[in-house]
């Protein structure tokens, strides 16, 4: 098989362990890891005979593929968010998505999740990719967003009001095959008019649809940037809190106490401050970008010393926020005073685990999927090398540039 290997490597970074290990070889058949080991182990294989084929990579280190547990592939990164999406018709948005999943793909992301898109595109999009019909990341979607009426993002959310009606709007996701539920619990940066601190949906609306979610399994995500927001939605249950931007410390234990992600999308206001109006981003936008920027990278520091859960997520989709681009948010987080091995853990393991995906992606271990990436410089010396990785592979099939 095309998807079967032999690949020894100079360091192995499983995405779990502190350390790398280092010299050793993985077997991947059919796609999944079926032995690591140290190089003077290595079986005896037969290249010419056999279906397993020999990957040198002796010079180089391997590291799982990440996950981004927050963009948005039926956003195409327009100055305009909102303006671009209720101008273009579902049709365009879904030709797009296409290539956004790709790009996604081919910049090191082999899983997703996907908080928000309009009339349900996201959902036919995870199926196309499932049945092999497209290419891009693995894919937990959530339908449209629950917002209340008028409420950040309304454009494309479902709007509702009280908890019955939430109840309702979360029911209506799952059966139209949400992995996710995705709840506005504050005001946001890209809607006009609505000030990212305020409290939208209450605690009991957020409560209302987070049992629903949790009755079929399925987890639940809030954007959620003041602090009454984040306080109702971890209140309600929620499993993570989306941007966070004015986390205070006692939300912040409280968070610890039920195990809530943090998910902190710097790439989303970086992008949006860095380009600015004279790109065409709306002022709004820019004003409210710059207002949260310090508290934003305060509360980061906040939730890291309190030793929250933090996963990546980028808002990939957003201005100038581009797909493919996934892995600078590594980046940020590193700038932000996490260790290059700790934004690599939070970016597989931390994040398979928000997704309950654990099983199955988000480290390099026996009988795990074989998503990787291939790198040529030690992505723990310096994180900028994990952003220059050379080769993607997803279920061991090479994936081309
Ligand atoms: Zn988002």
């Amino acid at each position: 098989m095309e998807n079967s290997f032999l690949i020894p490597c100079k360091g192995l970074i499983d995405g779990k362990s502190k350390e790398i290990q280092r010299d050793v070889y993985l077997l991947v058949e059919n796609g999944i890891v079926s032995e690591i080991g140290p190089q003077r182990d290595m079986p005896n294989i037969d290249f010419f005979q056999g279906n397993i084929k020999l990957l040198d990579y002796r010079y180089g280190y391997i590291t799982p593929g990440i996950i981004d547990t927050h963009v948005h592939m039926t956003f195409s990164a327009e100055a305009d968010t909102m303006g671009a999406l209720t101008s273009k018709s579902t049709s365009a948005i879904t030709i797009e998505g296409v290539n956004n999943l790709k790009a996604t793909l081919q910049g090191g992301v082999t899983a997703i999740r996907d908080l928000g898109a309009p009339g349900y595109i996201d959902i036919a999009l995870r199926n196309a990719q499932a049945e092999g019909r497209i290419i891009g990341p693995e894919s937990l979607v959530s339908g449209r967003f629950i917002t209340m009426t008028g409420g950040h993002g309304w454009q494309i959310g479902r709007e509702c009001d009280g908890a019955a009606e939430a109840t309702k709007a979360a029911r209506e996701q799952l059966k139209q095959g949400a992995d996710v539920i995705k709840i506005m619990a504050t005001g946001g940066v890209l809607t006009p008019g609505v000030d990212p601190n305020s409290t939208q949906l209450s605690e009991m609306e957020i409560r209302a649809a987070v049992v629903e979610a949790h009755k079929s399994g399925k987890k639940t995500a809030t954007h959620a940037q003041g602090i009454q927001g984040i306080k109702n939605a971890v209140q309600a249950g929620i499993d993570s809190v989306e941007h966070g931007v004015y986390l205070d410390g006692e939300t912040a234990d409280m968070m610890v106490a039920k195990g809530t992600y943090l998910v902190p999308t710097f790439s989303a206001i970086y992008n949006i401050i860095k380009f600015g109006e004279e790109y065409g981003i709306p002022k709004f936008a820019v004003d409210k970008a710059k207002m949260i920027k310090e508290v934003h990278f305060e509360s980061f520091q906040r939730a890291r010393e309190k030793g929250v859960n933090i996963a990546m997520g980028t808002d990939a989709g957003t201005p100038f926020n581009r797909h493919g681009d996934n892995l600078f948010e590594l980046k940020l987080m590193v700038d932000m005073g996490m260790s290059p091995m700790e934004a690599i853990q939070a970016s597989t393991s931390q994040s398979a685990k928000l997704l309950g995906i654990e099983n199955t992606h988000g480290s390099l271990e026996v009988g795990k999927k074989a998503d990787f990436l291939l790198v040529k410089n030690n992505p723990v010396t310096d994180i900028q090398n994990l952003l220059d990785f050379e080769t993607v592979y997803q279920e061991g099939w090479k994936i081309d540039s």
